[in-house]
């Protein structure tokens, strides 16, 4: 059967030397081979990430790392921020961890904003705040350095940050900010086959988790820590994840971190401007847009038009592109186009061509 090639919020596209990188032969991970390939990325990784921590290689996909930090750091109380089908859920993880959770909607489409967490967070009665950098939902990205700048006004609260979607798409400068945990998987914009994440702790975060007795042992952030002193990780990884990262880490050396940011822009923006030479508007609130995908509203939100979603799909599918439906409770009240990854401004062309075809024939 033809590919039909993933412009979905992830998994996205894979390349042929990505998969190559994937497929080389086996190594033992307590190996030298494992921990000179672990240590040659390291530095890349952190370059990647703008920090000096050691940077963990956790196989499994962005959920195991997310109910991770709810179990390693939540003492207290943990307030989640919602606004979107990834955030939302993540008071549900809290919960089911058996954490004291709370959360802080807000409505779909809109950001989260520091002012809302500051009011919540000045009551004293949380330890933990998760937030989702690039809800993909809903195609919204909240203002990470605004969040972040609250860290020096409540130094105690552990601040973890969800990238999954937007983590090597835009500049997150670790560090800097002064948060806690950042993580990712690496089906979004690393644009490697699913089933591996990556993410890093302050030194806060890891004296934090050492603190807490029922951390597990899967996800136990302390272990990773130890392992990654040594070059290795706490159980077996998933090494041809280890050998692609590798491969996509010379790529987007490479071509250069600014640059990278900057194609994501520039692709972000033509699919914004095709939605508007279709007559869409966007679902997220202006000013809030996502850099790694784009939600267009159709029927969502008063504004614009609206066409029969499933019908675009199987169209423009037909013409060997998928395209994602909306997801949640606005399923085909929007629908969604990725440009994370690899995708340049000659590929997604192909993509808007094939979507003015099909809008054609609605
Ligand atoms: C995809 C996604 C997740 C979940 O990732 P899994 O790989 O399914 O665990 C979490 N958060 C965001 C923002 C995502 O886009």
């Amino acid at each position: 059967m033809a590919h039909v090639k993933l412009h979905i919020p992830g998994p996205v596209e894979v390349n042929e030397k990505t998969f190559r990188a994937f497929c080389l032969p086996m190594i033992g991970h307590r190996g030298q081979g494992f921990k000179d390939l672990y240590a040659k990325i390291q530095p890349q990784l952190q370059q990647l990430l703008y920090t000096k921590q050691l940077v963990y290689i956790s196989t499994s996909s962005a959920w195991g790392v997310m109910e991770g930090a709810i179990r390693n750091l939540v003492s207290r109380k943990v307030l989640n921020c919602m606004c979107g089908a990834f955030s939302d859920k993540w008071l549900d993880v809290s919960k089911r961890c058996g954490k004291d959770a709370e959360a802080l909607q807000v409505p779909w489409g809109s950001p989260i904003r520091a002012e809302a967490i500051d009011r919540k967070l000045a009551t004293g009665q949380f330890d933990t705040l998760t937030v989702i950098h690039n809800e993909t939902s809903t195609g919204v990205m909240s203002p990470l350095a605004e969040i972040a700048a609250l860290k020096r006004k409540y130094p105690d609260v552990m601040f973890v940050v969800d990238a999954v979607s937007s983590m090597t798409a835009t500049k997150i400068e670790f560090d800097a900010l002064g948060i806690d945990v950042l993580l990712a998987g690496t089906q979004k914009a690393f644009a490697l086959p699913p089933g591996t994440s990556m993410f890093v702790c302050s030194p806060a975060a890891l004296a934090r988790a050492a603190t807490i007795k029922d951390r597990g042992y899967y996800f136990d952030f302390v272990e990773f820590q130890k392992n990654a002193e040594l070059s290795m990780t706490p159980s077996t990884p998933s090494i041809g994840h280890v050998h692609a990262l590798a491969s996509k880490l010379e790529d987007i050396f490479a071509e250069g971190l600014e640059a990278r940011f900057a194609r994501h822009r520039q692709t972000n923006q033509m699919t914004r401007d095709w939605a508007a030479r279709q007559g869409f508007t966007l679902f997220p609130d202006p000013g809030f847009e996502s850099v790694t995908l784009t939600c267009v509203n159709n029927g969502a939100k008063p504004g614009g038009r609206a066409v029969d979603v499933p019908k675009l799909q199987k169209l423009v599918k037909d013409r060997g592109f998928l395209i994602d439906g909306g997801y949640g409770k606005i399923k085909g009240t929007t629908f969604r186009i990725s440009n994370m990854g690899d995708e340049t401004p000659a590929t997604m062309q192909q993509l808007y061509s094939a979507l003015d075809e099909a809008m054609k024939q609605l």
